[in-house]
């Protein structure tokens, strides 16, 4: 017998929405579960922005939420530094808006003899911004991501470009923790949020490499959706179920008519 799933963790862009258009049935599925006796929690590795404003922009688009519906690979990233004892003056890779939400999360943005350098999703990426994060690394200051994406849809550079960037600054560099999906830290914020086991939780998404890895890797259920697009090659990464369309998780691909 499966674990009884009680938290359900959806990926947003390509599972539950496309360009911030929802899916058929996708604003019903979370009514639907907000009514049930599950609980639901959007997981997102985009931390270009605070996880408040993701809160917004689920709400402008139609979804019913608290904040404590939503992660992002920002929270990740505070679990794992406050962990690993990293310190928490750092010089941030990223936007103004996430850099004062780390603020509030306890740590000092500063090019001054920081802790580490944490790379982000930086939509205000400067070639004074990286001539600085390379002085760092030359000197040997710790390097941590908040996510390993390399392009966020549809094609912007995210995090994982400049993870390679920064490991390009000199050989031997060693990217000391990656925050996000697929990553363990991701899964402790969620643990503790919720008070639920990974076994517990199942992970609805579109990517391989991110979505079901994380799953895989956390010991989590996963329904693969295609919503229509080709079935990707999954290598070691296996569904437990693949969903065709993400409105079938309405009746047949219901956790509970699953049996789970
Ligand atoms: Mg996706």
């Amino acid at each position: 017998m499966p674990a009884k799933a009680k938290l359900i963790l959806f990926d947003l862009d390509g599972t539950l929405y496309l360009d911030g258009v929802p899916y058929p049935g996708a604003i019903q599925l979370i009514e639907r579960l907000r009514k049930s006796d599950m609980e639901y929690c959007f997981v997102t590795n985009n931390s270009s922005i605070a996880t408040s404003d993701y809160c917004e922009k689920l709400r402008r688009i139609g979804f019913p939420l608290e904040p404590r519906n939503v992660v992002s690979s920002g929270d990740a990233a505070v679990m794992m530094l406050n962990a690993l004892g990293v310190g928490h003056r750092l010089f941030i890779l990223g936007t103004n808006r996430f850099r004062g939400w780390m603020e509030g999360q306890g740590f000092q943005h500063t090019e001054v003899n920081p802790d580490a350098l944490l790379i982000a999703f930086d939509k205000e990426l400067t070639y004074e911004k990286l001539t600085i994060a390379t002085q760092l690394v030359l000197k040997g200051v710790p390097v941590y991501a908040t996510h390993p994406d390399p392009v966020c849809p549809p094609g912007l550079p995210d995090a994982g470009m400049l993870i390679e960037y920064i490991k390009a600054a000199r050989p031997g560099v060693v990217i000391q923790g990656i925050a996000g999906k697929p990553h363990k830290w991701l899964c402790r914020v969620l643990q503790e949020r919720f008070g639920v086991l990974p076994e517990e939780m199942v992970m609805v998404g579109d990517r391989v490499g991110t979505d079901l890895a994380f799953a895989c890797n956390n010991g989590m259920r996963s329904m693969l959706v295609r919503n229509g697009e080709p079935m990707p090659p999954l290598g070691d990464f296996q569904p437990t179920v693949v969903v065709p369309r993400i409105n079938q998780m309405l009746d047949e691909f219901w956790p509970r008519n699953l049996g789970w």
